[in-house]
Parts: structure tokens; sequence; C-alpha cells
């Protein structure tokens, strides 16, 4: 049993139930291949025909005829070749050798290939001269690339529900295929609240600090392929923030903001989103990023996160990240992190109840074994951790204390994406 605060509900229920709660969009587009990297693929990709299509040399070399070299002198005629898409028309003759080059078809009769590095050639290349203990060394099949063996013509190559990488698209490629029926990009207008807060670039007034929170947000928007809408800084005004959030959910299919969820009395975010739709969760047992909201306003989904930068950030890549690629039609695998078990290298005490996420970074200790150790502070309000971490070390709810040389769970940054 999990010492869970009453009001909060746990990650993985909140993901769960947001999964389930909000739709995957049915926006489907076909795109050229270049423009595709990082998007959902919507259909599953079928090979059309086996790779390699032909039996090929792996190599430069000469296609023979194994049982050949048995009754050789340890000299071939060179009698043709096969170059890649030039191939040898014929059968090659008994007790002869063919040129062949790498990705060239092995002509009919021939079964391995020797590299050239491994014979003499003639001057004008009309023979080769094979030395006993390359024979002795030379197995049938060698240096050859089988028809199918990387791909059969029918095996799905490319499963609806990933997140296209540079391979995955050079895998389309190689089956001519040049557009992919992706997600399209969901559009999120982006806001962030607060009466304090100035625009970078104007002056500061006193009190004052400049808006940090937006650029975080429409960053990592950008990173998973959403298409984002810069509405800039809203006043802790009922009015104002009920008209600008009212209109952005008209034409949005994610308005995203920070600051204004939490209880104080500035904290404006949740009376308008009741008002204009509704409150689906609040609260989450999370640390930092604890009054994360989730609303709806007609089909638009609303995703209010805290101001604190390091909220933003944090609650933004485990929480915010995965929904929105699962409503792009991400398989969920594609949107959990990697948890890597690690030692830890400090000691740690705290209260239970929330899973907690320190700034880390993997420092390699003198045995070859990688430590992760952690800022400093664990206050949300300090974006300079996050400048500072290369990863996130995730504490479990019911873990009140670490001890250095605990196995803890590291989560590279660069795997959040
Ligand atoms: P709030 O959730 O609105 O109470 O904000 C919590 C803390 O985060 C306060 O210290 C705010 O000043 C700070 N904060 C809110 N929004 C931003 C922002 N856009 N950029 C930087 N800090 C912010
Ligand atoms: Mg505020």
């Amino acid at each position: 049993m999990q010492n869970i605060k009453p009001g909060l509900t746990l990650l993985s229920d909140a993901l769960e139930i947001a999964f389930f709660e909000v739709p995957v969009a049915q926006h489907v587009e076909e795109r050229p291949l270049t423009d595709c990297y990082g998007a959902v693929l919507r259909e599953d990709v079928m090979a059309g025909f086996s790779v390699p299509s032909v039996d090929n040399s792996a190599m430069d070399g000469y296609a023979v005829r194994f049982a050949d070299l048995a009754t050789v002198d340890g000299t071939m005629p060179v009698v043709g070749t096969s170059l890649a898409g030039h191939p040898y028309s014929g059968t090659v003759p008994e007790g002869t050798a063919i040129r062949i080059a790498t990705g060239a078809a092995v002509p009919d009769g021939a079964d391995c290939v020797i590299i050239q590095e491994n014979v003499i050639a003639d001057q004008d290349e009309a023979g080769i001269e094979i030395a006993g203990d390359v024979i002795a060394r030379t197995r049938r099949h060698q240096n050859i690339r089988w028809a199918g063996e990387d791909i059969k013509k029918g095996d799905v190559v490319l499963r609806a529900g990933m997140v296209l990488r540079p391979q995955d698209i050079a895998i389309a490629a190689g089956q001519g295929r040049a557009s992919l029926k992706v997600a399209r990009p969901l559009r999120v207008a982006v806001f962030s609240t607060g009466d304090e807060l100035a625009k970078p670039g104007d002056p500061l007034p006193p009190g004052g600090i400049y808006d940090s929170n937006r650029f975080a947000m429409i960053g990592m928007l950008r990173d998973i392929g959403c298409q984002v809408t810069d509405l800039g800084l809203l006043a802790d005004d009922f009015d104002v923030l009920a008209t600008a959030i009212g209109d952005a959910a008209q034409n949005h299919d994610v308005v995203m903001t920070s600051g204004g969820v939490s209880v104080g009395k500035a904290d404006l975010l949740k009376p308008v989103v009741d008002k204009l739709g509704e409150i689906t969760a609040w609260k989450l047992a999370i640390k930092p990023g604890k009054p994360l909201m989730r609303g709806r306003i007609g089909k638009c989904l609303v995703i209010g996160l805290p101001g604190n930068p390091v909220s933003v950030l944090v609650s933004g890549l485990l929480y915010v990240l995965p929904l929105l690629r699962h409503m792009m039609g991400a398989e969920r695998s594609w949107s959990e992190p990697v948890r890597i078990p690690v030692r830890a290298g400090f000691d740690f005490q705290r209260g239970t109840g929330r899973r907690e996420w320190l700034r880390a970074r993997l420092i390699q200790t003198d045995d070859g074994e990688f430590e992760a150790v952690a800022f400093s502070s664990t206050s949300s309000g300090m974006l300079s951790s996050m400048v500072w971490a290369e990863g996130l070390i995730e504490i479990p709810e019911n873990c009140g204390k670490l001890s250095k040389g605990d196995q803890i769970l590291y989560l590279p940054l660069r795997g959040l994406q």
C-alpha cells in the first residue's frame, strides 16, 4: 500500500486515466519522407519486395565456385565482371572467376566471394593467383548477402504508432516509398500567466521576473513535432484569461499554460477552465509539478502547468509529452522514459507519498561503475538545476531514504523527448 496524500493522484494512474479520456486525434496526413523525422507513423508499412532483391556480394573481390578451389592450381582466369547495377549475365564457367563489386549480383554458379586483398591479380586482370592458405581459409557462401536476408516481401517493416527516426525513414525509402502517412502535428497554443512576468527584451519592472517558462514549453512541444502558437503573456485577471483561453480553444487541439494553477488568490486558471469547460484532473503525487491541471474546453485539451520553472520542465517531459504523443497516435512505449539502474552517489532523506525527480548527472567512479549525483538543491524554482542536469533520478512514492550505494533509477534527459 502506497502512502499517498489524500487528493493527489499517482502519476501512473494519472497517465492511465488521461490516455483513456483523451482521444487519439484522427487527423492523418501524407508527408514527403524528408518531412517525417520525429513524426508519429499512422500506417503499417509492408515490404513490397525482398531486400536484397538478389544474392549479392558483401565485398569487392572475385566470385568463384567453391568446389573449384579444391581442383585449381592456385590460378584462375577472370572471364567477366559483375558490378552494382550491371550484373554478369551468364553462368560462371567451371574453373573461372568473375570480378565482382560490393552490392553486385552474385552470378549463377558462383557460391563464394574471395576478397580482392587476398588474391594477386595479373596486370591486365585477366587472371588471379590465390595462395594455398587463402584457399584453405575460404568457406562456401563466404561474403554473400542472401536475397531477403534483410527484409522479406510481406514483412511489416514499420508499425503504426512509432515515432520515426532516421533509420525508419531510410527503410521506407529502401522500399521505394516517397511519402508516409503520419499524424498531423497537434496545434498547441501556449501562454504564460502571471502579473510579475515581463517579456524578454522589454525592461524589467521592479519586482518583476522575465517569462522563461514559455520558452521551455515551446521547445518541448517543438521537439515532439507540435505546431505551436505563441500567445505570449497573460495577466492574473479572470476576464483576460477567460477571453484568451476561450478564443485559443476554438482553433487549437491543446492550450498549454504555465502558472496560476495552485491555491493562491491570483491562481485563476482553475475557475476560468471550470467556467469555460471542465476540469478533468488536478494535483498529481509528484515533485516537482504537484498542482498540474488537466481540463477540456469543447474538444480542446487544456493543460495548466505550475509556474515554477523546474515543475514546467519535469511535468512537461514526464506527463504532458507522453499524453500529447498519445494524442498523435504514438504507442505508449515510445513515450515511456528510459530508466537505467545505477548506484546513488549520495545520501538523501525525505517525506514519502510523491514520486520525486532530482536533477542529476552520472559520474564514473574509480571502479568503473556509474553513480548518479544530485544537484545541491531540490527547489523547483531553480532553473539552473535543469541546465546543470543531464538526467533525473526518480524516487518512488514510498521511498523515504536513500543511502550512497543504493540502486536507483536514472532517466537521461536526452531520452525524454
Ligand atoms: P505560480 O504557480 O503562478 O504561483 O508561480 C509559481 C512560481 O513560478 C512563482 O515564483 C512565479 O513567479 C514563477 N513563475 C510563474 N510563471 C513563470 C514564468 N513564465 N517564468 C518564470 N517563472 C515563473
Ligand atoms: Mg502566478
